[in-house]
């Protein structure tokens, strides 16, 4: 590894999306970041996810979108509905966003966006080092289960919304949540034409429901439903019943779709977030991705914004010779932008599980009547704010810098 400052060492706390995306990007500049990832190995596990615009855009800067969008099934639109599939809304991928931003949206299995991260990553993660704790002390010192320690320059906390680097920052946060549970899975069916290219959102009563094909006759479905803290990674029998009950009268694919599934198919997680912090960092401790803002998922961000910190991390450590002065200007770029979206996440979460029929049906009402061009407003004005660094990663790495690329 060449820079000019000499090597920075970097641990990355979680090797998920954000701790990834951080370290390719920090690959590409030049540094050797060593992930450290709790589970013990990659399993095919998440069901699909959808990548807005704005995280196709870092990826496009980090050289693999088209691997992610070849992987996934590009979306031409979204569509808001009602259960009967009234549509309450339209966002028109291919003509409104895939003309302004270049691209649309890509809905992909997580499987194989995690294969793809993986793979362009130079390094191996180091599987199975769940860190224990993070003293925030000068030279900063990771405590891992098993008893090791390391002392790196930085530490980077992308271990996701139940975080542990976080407590060396925040201690005790405690996370909010909406007593839902949200449901997720990828079914084999045969899908119509017309929903090929098509994601759909459900506005029910206290139930969400959606979803979108991920390529070769897979459909990636999610739904929530009022509930406690999930118990289960996957569904018991009965919680899938009730759900089938729930969206039997839901127009299709749905009730196709949840027929289809057994419970083992059906992911099952608590819907949480993590409320406004004071700070996202102390001296060269930082959090980035769901440890730092992580959100209800009704305005499908959260992933997207922690592919944003990543590339705004990376950049701004080798933009400056001191970590310290990078990780404040991460923080002040990133901090405000996340957590507005984050507080729109949870406005629409509080909107997507009202559960009185005669509210549902006065939002659904709204949603009708609003125009489709203030709905694509709102959307339009989350990915319009991406953090991308001036120009792209080709144009900047020269000098200070060595692009390693396998
Ligand atoms: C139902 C649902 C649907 C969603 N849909 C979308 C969507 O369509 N689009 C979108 O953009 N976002 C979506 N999201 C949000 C998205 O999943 C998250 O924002 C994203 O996964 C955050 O990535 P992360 O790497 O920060 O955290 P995570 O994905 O949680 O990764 C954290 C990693 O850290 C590891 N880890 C945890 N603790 C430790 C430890 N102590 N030591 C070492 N490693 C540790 C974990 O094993 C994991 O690999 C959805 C979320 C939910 C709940």
């Amino acid at each position: 590894m060449n820079h000019t400052r000499g090597p920075l060492d970097i641990a990355v706390v979680g090797g998920g999306i954000c701790g990834l995306t951080t370290a390719i990007a920090l690959e590409q500049r030049g540094f050797e970041p060593t992930v450290y990832e709790a589970a013990s190995d990659y399993r095919p596990v998440g069901a699909g996810i959808l990548l807005q615009a704005n995280a196709l855009l870092v990826f496009d800067r980090l050289g693999i979108v088209d691997r992610v969008r070849a992987a996934g099934q590009p979306l031409e639109d979204v569509q808001l509905r009602s259960p009967s599939g009234r549509i309450l809304s339209r966002f028109d991928l291919d003509g409104v966003e895939r003309s302004e931003f270049g691209y649309g949206a890509v809905a992909i299995y997580r499987p194989d966006l995690q294969r793809i991260l993986l793979d362009e990553l130079n390094t191996a993660v180091e599987t199975g080092t769940a860190c224990e704790g993070v003293d925030a002390t000068e030279t900063p010192t990771v405590r891992f289960d098993d008893g090791t320690r390391v002392r790196p320059d930085v530490v980077v906390g992308a271990d996701g919304i139940h975080s542990t680097v976080r407590d060396a920052i925040v201690p005790a946060v405690e996370l909010r949540t909406l007593d839902s549970v949200a449901y997720r899975a990828i079914a084999e069916i045969d899908l119509p034409p017309a929903h090929r290219a098509l994601g759909f959102e459900v506005w029910g009563d206290g139930t969400y429901a959606g979803g979108a094909p991920i390529g070769d006759d897979r459909f990636y479905w999610f739904a929530t439903t009022p509930g406690r803290q999930a118990e289960t990674a996957t569904a018991a029998p009965d919680q899938l019943s009730a759900l089938r009950d729930r969206l039997v009268d839901y127009s299709d694919p749905i009730p196709t779709v949840v027929d289809s599934l057994e419970p083992d198919d059906v992911v099952v997680t608590a819907l949480e977030d993590v409320p406004p912090l004071e700070r996202w960092s102390r001296g060269s401790v930082v959090l980035a991705g769901d440890a730092a803002h992580g959100m209800y998922p009704f305005a499908g961000q959260g992933a997207a914004q922690a592919i944003e910190d990543a590339l705004a991390l990376a950049h701004s450590i080798a933009a400056r010779e001191d970590p310290s002065a990078a990780i404040d200007a991460y923080v002040a770029e990133r901090k405000p932008r996340a957590e507005r979206i984050r507080s729109e996440s949870h406005r629409l979460g509080t909107l997507g599980t009202i559960r009185s029929t005669v509210g549902c049906r006065l939002r659904n009402l709204a949603f009708d009547c609003c125009p489709d061009a203030v709905i694509r407003r709102a959307r339009r004005t989350r990915i319009a704010g991406t953090s991308l660094p001036a120009t792209p990663v080709a144009d900047r790495v020269t000098g200070d810098c060595t692009v390693r690329r396998s």
